[in-house]
Parts: structure tokens; C-alpha cells; sequence
């Protein structure tokens, strides 16, 4: 069967053209569509852009010799073998062809139909096998885009570019939501797929100068040599987003892809390798931050934030070490009888120079580094130890409420760990509620609610904490073994004085109750506000009030003397 290769060759005078013309046409069993070009500028234009097999190429012409096609053509990525044509003797210009990136030579005064034939045929297969190679070295084989080692060559390559042009281009890190759930859920194959899928979504998005790699399990980088003005790399940015959101059928399952964009553009996010790097990767973590998909540009604030958090982030590290946490306790009481009849764990840091630290400046920081899995436990522990102390001081029936941020549900082991702890600790699970904060079930409701299942097994109860802040659909709600609503403070803080919100908190009330939830109203301040709550027939009030939150020691004290005498918070 007749093969069939396609040629450029590269020779200033028609005579020569003529002559490897003549040459090919002797040739049996393959066909050569031969394209002649009679000016290096030329022929390097096209090669950069019309794909052809092989390459030949007259090393002498009038204005000089052809080596820089030869290195220009390499150093943009020409793959294709070249074979140079040199005249008798010229052992230095071969050897000399053949380091600026000739795949062989042939000696003009030499060439029969055989050898021309014979040399063409085995460059191509050499080549075509040092690609193959060089393809399982480069490439990702799931996905076929360029792996991290290719991917690091680009970018220098486009590093260097832009040194040398004062040009620019722009790097995009994308790390897709939730692809664990995926393999977890629904098993490898489904990740597999979900990464092909993306891979050549990315590929849809970007122009042929652009190149995708991925980098990592569900990593990805996009490289934009194009694309720099900040509204394009925006609008860019939006379209991934918008393509990888398409919907996709996993296992019988639709669903869609969810992904954080970090954006760092040469030269304002670096001007080298690593810096680039660095910066795109920070400001995906940022991206991150936010729920949902999102894309973030690199910048000096966005860096000072970041460092600031990985600060803090050790600083959390070492507190936990070094025992600098404590826990306060703030009642919850009975609105119609005063009775105490639980108390809320809440943390707080001891800082050695800041002194004692309440949870908004660094819980999420806590939950985003993930550490708020071990101080978790640590305040789960330790409100045990608590609650043993409260019930040896004569309050028996009293319960503690621990709140439970949604990240501690990312730990596989939450329910074999909490029956550990009280089992420990000595303490009957009933006596046991966690706050779940309403803003960040919804996420993961599958399943956050097996857990919570488990956990109410034990017998532990649950409590939705800032009830009214979040989206939480009552069909959703009413899967959950969840027995009181906490109205968030927000809505509390102004019902003696605006009809609305003292409408907005009665009917809150009676929702909850609809729904056989008891109530509890968090940040009662004043006597106007207990008044109210009274005869809208809430259960349960917290608030500084009755009680801030208190150390353990102080807190027995303040039971003791009765908590509705106003006190000031620590
Ligand atoms: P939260 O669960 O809504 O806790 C109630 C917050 O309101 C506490 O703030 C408490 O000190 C404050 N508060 C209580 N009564 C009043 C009042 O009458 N007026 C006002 N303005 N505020 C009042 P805190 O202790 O700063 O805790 C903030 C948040 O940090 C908590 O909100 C909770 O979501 C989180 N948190 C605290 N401790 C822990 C913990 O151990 N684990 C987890 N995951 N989150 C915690
Ligand atoms: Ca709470
Ligand atoms: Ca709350």
C-alpha cells in the first residue's frame, strides 16, 4: 500500500527543486506531496504553521548559511525532523547543522533516489519515536494535556519570551471543588472521567497559543500567552467557570463542576518562575475562601493577607500545642422559669502578648487550615471534663452545647471520635448538644446527615445555631435530627425598637414550633428584648442579659447567685 508524506524543501535555485523533484517521483510505494520554498523567512512562517512531515533543507544560500531557521524553528516548537543538504567535505557544517537541531544531512553531489528515500523515512520514524517518548515524559496520560514537567518548560519558555519582548502573558491555577466527594461518591472511574471532561472543557476555552496543563489530582494551570488585559483575564476566568459549571452525568448522577481560579500576570505578580508560581497558587487559596466558584487575581494586599493568614495559622498551631486555649460558658436559660438549663461552650484564645482572644479574629482560620478538626476535639474534651465538674457542683440535668463548624465533618473519623471522647470523659451522650451553624450545612447535606444520624445514635442532640442568616430549605431541615432552632442575635438585637424585626423573630417562633423544634433566642441584652421573646412564646434565652460567657470557676459562682442580674462581658 502506498504511503503518502508531505515535504517542504527549502532550496534558493530551481535547479535543485527540480532535482529532488525527479527523485521522489522514482521512488516506489510512497507518495511525496513536495511544497517549495525559495526563502528562509518564508519557509520558517510556514513551518511555524502549516504541519508538514519532513523538512529539507539546503545549507548554504546567498546571504549566508541556514542556521537560524534552524534554531528559530526549534526554539518555537517545531517538531518536525529537518534534514540538511550540505556540499561535499563539510564535516563541520554537519556536525554543526546537527546542533542547531538537524535530524540528519545528506551530501548534495551524493543523493541517489534510494538514500534521499531511505534518509527521510528513518528521520521521521526516529522522530516520530523520540515524540512518543517525549509525549509519556510530557504529557498526562489520562488526560493527554501537558503534565508539570511540560508545563514548567512553557512557562519558562514564556518567562523568557516575555525578559527578552517586554511582553506579558498571564497564569491561571484551577483547582476543581469537591472532586474528592466525586471519587469518594461515586468511585475512580467517575473522577477519571470528571478530569477528562474538564481537561478538554479547558481546552474548548483558551485560543490555540494558550495551553492547558494539569498539574496535579484535580490541579489544572492554563497559560495565556494571548490574553493580559485584566478585563479579558477576567472575562476569561468567567467563561472556565461557565464551561466547567455545564452539567455532566457521573454514574447516573448530573452534576456540575464547581472550580477556584488564582491569577498571577507577568510582570505585575513577578517577574520570574517561581514568583509567578507562587502567587497564582495564593491566590487560588483566596479564591477558595470564597463559596462557590470563584477566580482571584494576584496582588501585594492579596500577598500581605496571605501571609497573614499562614501566620496566624502557625500561631493556632503552636497554641494548641502549648495548651493556650480555654473555654468559657455562657448559660442558656429557661425564659419562663429562669432555671439554668445548659451552657454553651465557646472558645477562646490565651495569647501571651494579646491576652484573651474571642473566636471571630481567627476561627476562620481555623476552619480553613483545618486545625479547627483537632481544637475541636480539644473543646470537646474539655467540655466534658466541664460538665462532670457542673454536675459534681449539683447541676445534674444541666446540658453543654458545643458548636460543631461544618469543616469538622471533613474528618471520616467525627463519629467514631466523639463516642471515643465521651466515652473517656465519662459522660452520657444525652447530656451532649451540638450548634450547627445554618449558613454551611446546606453544603454538604448528604453527608453531613449520615453523620448526624450516627451521632444522635449515640444520643446526642442538635441544635441549628444563627437560624435565620442561612438558606436553609424546612424540607432539608426536617431530614436532620435537629431539636431546637437558635435565633441569631442579629434579629434580636433590634426587636424592642423595629415592629418588623419584633414580627419577623414571632413568626420565626412559631415556624419553629410548627415544626416541633423548641426555641432558643441568643444575644438577649435587655429586659425589653426577654419581654418580648416572653410572650411570643420563645423556650430558651442566652445573653449577656442574664450571663456572658464566663470562666468555669466564675461561672458556678454567678449560677450560685442566679444569672438575671445583668452582666458585663469579659
Ligand atoms: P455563636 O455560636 O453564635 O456564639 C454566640 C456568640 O455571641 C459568642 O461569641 C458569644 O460570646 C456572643 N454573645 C453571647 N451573648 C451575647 C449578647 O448578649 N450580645 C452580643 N453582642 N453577643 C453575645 P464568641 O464567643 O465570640 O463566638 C463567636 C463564634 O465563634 C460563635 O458564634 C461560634 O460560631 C464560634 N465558636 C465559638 N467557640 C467555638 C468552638 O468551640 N468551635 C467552633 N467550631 N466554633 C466556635
Ligand atoms: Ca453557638
Ligand atoms: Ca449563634
Amino acid at each position: 500500500m502506498n504511503s503518502f508524506i508531505k515535504m517542504l524543501l527549502v532550496v534558493p535555485d530551481q535547479g535543485e527543486y527540480r532535482m529532488i523533484r525527479d527523485l521522489l517521483g522514482q521512488v516506489l510505494h510512497t507518495d511525496y506531496q513536495l511544497e517549495w520554498r525559495d526563502s528562509l523567512d518564508q519557509a520558517l512562517k510556514d513551518i511555524l504553521t502549516e504541519p508538514v512531515d519532513v523538512i529539507l533543507l539546503d545549507y548554504h544560500w546567498p546571504a549566508g548559511n541556514s542556521t537560524h531557521l534552524l534554531t528559530a524553528a526549534r526554539s518555537q516548537g517545531c517538531r518536525v525532523p529537518i534534514i540538511v543538504m550540505t556540499d561535499q567535505m563539510e564535516a563541520e557544517v554537519d556536525r554543526t547543522a546537527i546542533r542547531h537541531g538537524a535530524s540528519d544531512y545528506l551530501i548534495k553531489g551524493r543523493i541517489d533516489s534510494q538514500l534521499l528515500e531511505r534518509t527521510l523515512r528513518y528521520a521521521i520514524e526516529r522522530k516520530a519515536a523520540e515524540q512518543r517518548l517525549a509525549d509519556l515524559a510530557h504529557y498526562d496520560p489520562l488526560t493527554g494535556v501537558a503534565n508539570r514537567i511540560l508545563f514548567r518548560e512553557r512557562l519558562e519558555h514564556a518567562v523568557r519570551v516575555a525578559q527578552r519582548d517586554q511582553s506579558a502573558f498571564t497564569l491561571m491555577y484551577l483547582d476543581l471543588d469537591a472532586f474528592k466527594q466525586v471519587n469518594d461518591s461515586f468511585g475512580h472511574d467517575a473522577g477519571d472521567v470528571l478530569l477528562m471532561t474538564c481537561a478538554e472543557r479547558l481546552n474548548r476555552c483558551i485560543r490555540v497559543t494558550d495551553s492547558v496543563a494539569r498539574i496535579g489530582g484535580d490541579e489544572f494551570t492554563l497559560l495565556l500567552e494571548q490574553v493580559h488585559a485584566p478585563k479579558d483575564v477576567a472575562q476569561l476566568a468567567q467563561k472556565v467557570i461557565d464551561t466547567l459549571a455545564e452539567p455532566i452525568t457521573l454514574a447516573g448522577h448530573l452534576i456540575r463542576i464547581g472550580c477556584s481560579i488564582g491569577i498571577a500576570s507577568y510582570p505585575e505578580a513577578g517577574n520570574n518562575l517561581d514568583a509567578l508560581q507562587k502567587h497564582a497558587d495564593l491566590a487560588m487559596y483566596q479564591a477558595k475562601q470564597v463559596k462557590g466558584s470563584h477566580y482571584h487575581f494576584f496582588s501585594e494586599a492579596l500577598n500581605h493577607e496571605v501571609h497573614r493568614f499562614l501566620k496566624l495559622e502557625s500561631e493556632l498551631r503552636l497554641a494548641l500545642q502549648e495548651e493556650q486555649f480555654v473555654l468559657h460558658y455562657q448559660p442558656r436559660v429557661d425564659l419562663s422559669t429562669g432555671a439554668v438549663l445548659g451552657v454553651e461552650a465557646l472558645l477562646r484564645w490565651q495569647h501571651p502578648q494579646r491576652g484573651l482572644v474571642t473566636p471571630d479574629t481567627f476561627m476562620s482560620v481555623a476552619e480553613s487550615s483545618g486545625l479547627i478538626v483537632p481544637i475541636g476535639y480539644w473543646v470537646m474534651r474539655q467540655a466534658c471534663r466541664a460538665l462532670l465538674h457542673l454536675q459534681e457542683q449539683g447541676l445534674p440535668e444541666i446540658i453543654m452545647a458545643i458548636n460543631l463548624s461544618v469543616c469538622q465533618f471533613n474528618d471520616d473519623a467525627l463519629v467514631v471520635n466523639v463516642g471515643e471522647i465521651l466515652q473517656q470523659e465519662r459522660v452520657e451522650p444525652g447530656r451532649i448538644e451540638f450548634e450547627l451553624t445554618e449558613t454551611t450545612l446546606m453544603e454538604n447535606l448528604d453527608r453531613i446527615a449520615l453523620c448526624l444520624r450516627a451521632l444522635s445514635h449515640l444520643g446526642c442532640s442538635f441544635s441549628l445555631d444563627d437560624f435565620g442568616t442561612g438558606y436553609s430549605s424546612f424540607v432539608h431541615l426536617q431530614r436532620l435530627p435537629i431539636a431546637a432552632m437558635k435565633i441569631d442575635r442579629t434579629f434580636i438585637a433590634d426587636i424592642s425598637n423595629r415592629l418588623e424585626d419584633s414580627r419577623l423573630v414571632a413568626a420565626m417562633v412559631t415556624l419553629a414550633h410548627s415544626l416541633g423544634k423548641d426555641v432558643i433566642a441568643e444575644g438577649v441584652e435587655t429586659v425589653e428584648q426577654q419581654q418580648l421573646l416572653l410572650e411570643f412564646g420563645c423556650d430558651q434565652v442566652q445573653g449577656y442579659f442574664y450571663c456572658a460567657p464566663l470562666p468555669l470557676d466564675t461561672l458556678l459562682q454567678k449560677i450560685a447567685d442566679g444569672v438575671s442580674a445583668v452582666t458585663e462581658p469579659l
